[in-house]
């Protein structure tokens, strides 16, 4: 029997939108032309390629042909960030936060091992956010670029991209932006924000897994990650994942034109959710700021307990949440996004992420709560230290 899943980890990822579903069917079965193909089957996929291109650049309000499909935010972020590292032969300098996704944090790395880059990694506040003065001094004549991303995908702080992209215009620095959390979640407007490069996954969004973009400024010339056929205007080569595309393109066009109404629907759900939460549970604590963060993510820590043995219980009673740390037995396992904002390895350990959808309902709030309680109520019966603390 199929089991019923009440699903709060949106930020890892979204389930399909049923008509993002129903527009990528007939690219999976009659529609199945290769779009570099010169006869009609190929080109109509060609065309859907094409469209879904245009439903993206409208959601961020660019150009068409500055978005470049890709696998998704990881490779859109490895291209970029690889792509102007292998063209640059002085300027070997990158500054980025402590709070990226490990797609970004992992690059920089082997972009300091590999090729001699010095990597500037700038702290947070205890809300997540980084100071942009702090980025401003670091800057050298070697700096080429900065890498700052909008919404974090821990505890959903919003960094301040503007006076950043700024900042690098000033100093004519590509500055490029992890917006995976962002888009299509908040309004995001690429003419009033001065970003160079940034990042997009649809499976964020509603979309499918396994297909994003990067969009890039046209001034931008960088060396593609993958050469071969020469798809993707010669930015990235390889047989269109067409469908996949596809389903991107109609999941950005739902994207914004719901984004208002999923906007004030998942801040309602969220002020009912700690509401809820603070009355039914003693000693918890949001971990970042709530002010100054997405409302569809909501990191908590419970004390006294384990964020590890509270997600697997609650696993058990069909409730999906994610934990901060993927192990919790060694301190270099611990989110890094935490320790950045200043948790200790007890508050890390102790702590889990709730993330809400557009298709979050009430029930599934106040389900979610009473499991929550009952998981919280039971762990800190078998925890000595919880009750010699209380
Ligand atoms: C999910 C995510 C990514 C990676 O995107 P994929 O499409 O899964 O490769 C990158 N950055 C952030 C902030 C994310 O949340």
């Amino acid at each position: 029997m199929h089991k019923q899943h009440i699903y709060f980890d949106y930020n890892a990822t979204t389930p399909l939108d049923p008509s993002v579903l129903e527009g990528m069917l007939p690219y999976l079965q009659d529609n199945f032309g290769n779009p570099s193909s010169t006869y009609s089957l190929g080109f109509h996929a060609k065309q859907a390629i094409e469209i879904a291109r245009k439903d993206i650049a409208n959601l961020i309000h660019a150009e068409n042909g500055n978005i470049f499909f890709t696998s998704g935010g990881s490779e859109a972020n490895s291209t970029i960030l690889k792509g102007i590292a292998t063209k640059s032969s002085d300027k070997k300098h990158i500054i980025t936060s402590s709070i990226e996704h490990p797609a970004i944090l992992k690059t920089c790395d082997y972009l300091k091992k590999h090729h001699g880059f010095q990597i500037t990694t700038i702290p947070v506040n205890s809300a997540g956010i980084v100071d942009v003065n702090h980025i401003e001094r670091t800057i050298t004549e070697k700096t080429i670029l900065v890498t700052v991303m909008m919404v974090n995908n821990e505890i959903g702080s919003i960094q301040p991209i503007k006076k950043i992209g700024n900042l690098c215009k000033k100093h004519k620095i590509h500055f490029h932006c992890d917006a995976v959390q962002a888009v299509g979640k908040i309004p995001f407007n690429l003419n009033e924000l001065p970003i160079d490069s940034l990042s997009i996954s649809a499976h964020k969004i509603y979309g499918p897994k396994g297909v994003g973009c990067l969009y890039l400024r046209e001034s931008v010339n960088i060396l593609p990650l993958i050469l071969g056929g020469s798809q993707e205007f010669g930015m990235r080569s390889g047989t269109e994942n067409v469908a996949g595309i596809v389903g991107f393109g109609i999941a950005a066009k739902l994207a914004q034109e719901n984004l208002h109404y999923n906007y004030t629907k998942i801040v309602r759900l969220r002020n009912l959710f700690l509401n809820k939460l603070y009355s039914e549970i003693d000693d918890c604590s949001i971990n970042g700021e709530i002010n100054d963060t997405v409302p569809s993510t909501i990191n908590i820590q419970f004390s006294g307990i384990r964020g590890e043995s509270l997600a697997s219980m609650l696993n058990e009673l069909g409730v999906c949440v994610s934990i901060a740390s993927a192990c919790s037995s060694t301190s270099s396992k611990l989110s890094h996004v935490l320790k950045a904002i200043g948790k200790t390895d007890e508050e890390i350990r102790s702590s889990i992420r709730v993330s809400i959808g557009t298709v979050t309902t009430e029930e599934e709030i106040d389900e979610l709560v009473r499991n929550l309680k009952q998981s919280v109520m039971k762990l800190r019966s078998f925890s000595p230290k919880y009750q010699l603390s209380v």
